[in-house]
C-alpha cells in the first residue's frame, strides 16, 4: 500500500512518502535497541516529564494537528479536536500513575520473603489504524515508554502525516533518540520487523486479518503479542427503555468518527414492544444529516476514511440486500466527490448475510426486533467477534445481570460503548486478546520479575 495522504473529501493525493528499505529499518531498530539500554534505568519521574511536555505540546497543537487527522482520514474537526484532548489525557494519566501500577508486589509466602518486580522487556513494535491516527498511538506508546520499553510505531499507510506530526511531538519534547520513532513501511512487511530479534513484543490495533497474520509472526518468533480487533457491538434497548435517550445515544454510538470505530453500535437490537416508535425516532434522526466538508463546523455526515473504504461498505450491503435484507434508509454512495456513503439503516438481517456476520466499517446501522430480552442477549452473542456491547434499561441490576451474559471484553449500561483513560479497552473471540489503557495496558509488555529471598535454614 503506498504511503500517502489522500483527503477523502476529494479523493486527491495531497503528498506521497518513501517507504523505509530494509536496511534503514535494521538501523532503526538497532537504534531503539541502544536506547532502551539507557530508558530502562531511567527513573519513573524523567520518563513522566517526557510524557507531561509530549502531552502539553499536543495540547498546544491541538487546532493543527486536529486538521491533520480530518485532512488524511475525513473526520469531523470537533471530533478530531476530541481526539486530541483525548490522547493528552492519555498521555498525562500514565505519567500521572505508572509508577504506582508498576511498584514492587509483596508477595506473602508461606516462609521467608519473596516479591514481584516489574521491568521493562525492550523495543516494542505498535502498529496502528487510521480511525483514530493520535489516540490509538497514544495508548501503546504512552504506557510501554513510561515502563521503561522503547517503540517503533507503524501507522496506517494513509495517516503518514498524523505519524511524523507524533514523533515530532515526541522529539520536541526532548525524548532522547530511539524511544519513539515512526517506521513507514506497508503492512506485508511488519513481519520482517517482527522477526527481528530485538524486537520484544508486537501490539496491533486493526483487521483480523492484519491480527491473524502479526500473531504468526509474533508465534514463529516466541514474542508477546496484543491484538485489538475489530468488533460488531450490540446496542441493545429493552421495554422498559428511556427511548428518546436510547435513540439519542444510538445515533452517536453509529455515526461518531462516520461510524468507523471498532466500538461502534453497528447492532441496533430492540425488543418488539418500542421497536417501531425507537426505529421512527432513530431514522428521523439519521435523516438529513448535513453531507459536506469534514473541516466545516455545521457539517454532520463527512466522507469515510478513502474510496475503497466506501466501496467495500457499499459491497456489504448490497451483498445484503441481495440476500434478502431491507434497506429502511439511505444504501447508496452519494452522488458527488469524495468517499461519501448515506446514512443507512438495514433490516431483516438473517445468519450467513454479509450484514449478519461481517463487521460494518461505516454509518450503517444493521437494525434488529427481538420478542424479549433473551432473545436479544442471544442474538448479542451470536457474533464471530467479542468487542463491546451495550444495554439500555432503567432497571440498573437487572443491566448488570444481563451485562454479565454477553460474551464481550465490555459492556456498557445506558452508554454506547466507550473509552478514557482509566477503564480497560479490549475484546474476546475474534476482536482479539490483552487490554490496552487503565491499570491493566500497562502490564502488557512487562517482566512480572519474582525475587525471593531466603534463608539458610529455610526447608526446601
Ligand atoms: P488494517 O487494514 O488491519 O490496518 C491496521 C494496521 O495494520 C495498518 O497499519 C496496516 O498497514 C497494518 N496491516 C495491514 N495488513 C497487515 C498485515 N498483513 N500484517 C501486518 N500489518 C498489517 O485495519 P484498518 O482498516 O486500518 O483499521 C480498521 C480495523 O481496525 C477495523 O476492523 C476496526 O474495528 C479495527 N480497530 C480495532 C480497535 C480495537 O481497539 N479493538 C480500535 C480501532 C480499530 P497498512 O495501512 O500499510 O496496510
Amino acid at each position: 500500500m503506498a504511503i500517502q495522504t489522500i483527503n477523502p473529501f476529494t479523493n486527491s493525493v495531497v503528498e506521497s512518502y518513501e517507504e523505509m528499505p530494509p536496511e534503514a529499518v535494521k538501523a532503526i531498530i538497532s537504534i531503539a535497541d541502544e536506547a532502551f539500554q539507557h530508558w530502562r534505568k531511567t527513573a519513573f519521574s524523567e520518563r513522566a516529564a517526557l510524557l507531561h511536555k509530549v502531552a502539553k505540546l499536543m495540547r498546544a497543537q491541538s487546532d493543527q494537528l486536529a486538521r491533520l487527522i480530518t485532512l488524511e482520514m475525513g473526520k469531523l474537526l470537533a471530533q478530531s479536536k476530541g481526539e486530541i484532548t483525548l490522547s493528552a489525557d492519555i498521555i498525562d494519566y500514565y505519567a500521572d500513575h505508572g509508577e504506582t501500577f508498576l511498584k514492587d508486589q509483596p508477595l506473602n509466602p508461606t516462609f521467608g520473603e519473596a516479591y514481584i518486580k516489574s521491568t521493562p522487556i525492550g523495543v516494542l513494535l505498535g502498529v496502528e489504524p487510521w480511525n483514530f491516527p493520535f489516540y490509538q498511538v497514544a495508548r501503546f506508546a504512552a504506557p510501554n515508554i513510561m515502563a521503561g520499553n522503547v517503540v517503533l510505531v507503524k501507522h496506517a499507510s494513509n495517516v503518514p502525516q498524523c505519524a511524523l506530526a507524533i514523533e515530532r511531538l515526541f522529539r520536541e519534547a526532548g525524548a532522547p533518540i530511539g524511544v519513539y520513532t515512526n517506521l513507514f513501511l506497508s503492512g506485508s512487511r511488519v513481519d520482517e520487523v517482527v522477526a527481528d530479534v530485538r524486537i520484544k513484543g508486537v501490539a496491533l490495533t486493526g483487521s483480523e486479518a492484519a491480527g491473524a497474520s502479526i500473531a504468526a509472526a509474533a508465534g514463529k518468533a516466541l514474542k508477546k503479542s496484543v491484538l485489538e480487533l475489530g468488533g460488531s457491538d450490540a446496542f441493545i434497548v429493552l421495554a422498559d427503555a428511556d427511548i428518546e435517550q436510547a435513540v439519542h445515544w444510538a445515533v452517536i454510538g453509529r455515526m461518531n468518527n462516520t461510524g468507523q470505530c471498532c466500538v461502534a453500535a453497528k447492532r441496533i437490537i430492540v425488543v418488539e414492544e418500542i421497536a417501531e416508535e425507537f426505529l421512527n425516532k432513530f431514522k428521523a434522526k439519521l435523516t438529513g444529516l448535513k453531507v459536506g466538508d469534514p473541516m466545516e463546523p455545521q457539517t454532520e455526515l463527512g466522507p469515510l476514511s478513502s474510496q475503497g473504504a466506501a466501496d467495500q461498505l457499499i459491497d456489504q450491503v448490497k451483498r445484503s440486500v441481495d440476500a434478502g435484507a431491507k434497506v429502511l434508509l439511505g444504501g447508496n454512495l452519494i452522488d458527488r466527490d469524495g468517499a461519501f456513503i448515506e446514512a443507512t439503516i438495514i433490516s431483516d438481517i438473517k445468519p450467513g448475510m454479509a450484514a449478519y456476520q461481517e463487521e460494518l466499517f461505516g454509518p450503517v446501522a444493521a437494525f434488529y426486533r427481538v420478542k424479549d430480552e433473551q432473545a436479544a442477549i442471544e442474538l448479542a452473542n451470536d457474533s464471530p467477534f467479542g468487542l463491546g456491547g451495550s444495554i439500555f434499561t432503567q432497571d440498573i441490576e437487572k443491566g448488570k445481570r444481563l451485562a454479565e451474559q454477553i460474551d464481550t471484553g465490555m459492556v456498557f449500561i445506558n452508554h454506547p460503548t466507550w473509552t478514557q483513560a482509566d477503564l480497560p479497552f479490549g475484546g474476546t473471540k475474534r476482536s482479539g486478546y490483552g487490554r490496552e489503557l487503565s491499570s491493566l495496558g500497562i502490564q502488557e509488555f512487562v517482566n512480572k520479575k519474582l525475587i525471593r529471598v531466603s534463608k539458610l535454614t529455610d526447608p526446601f
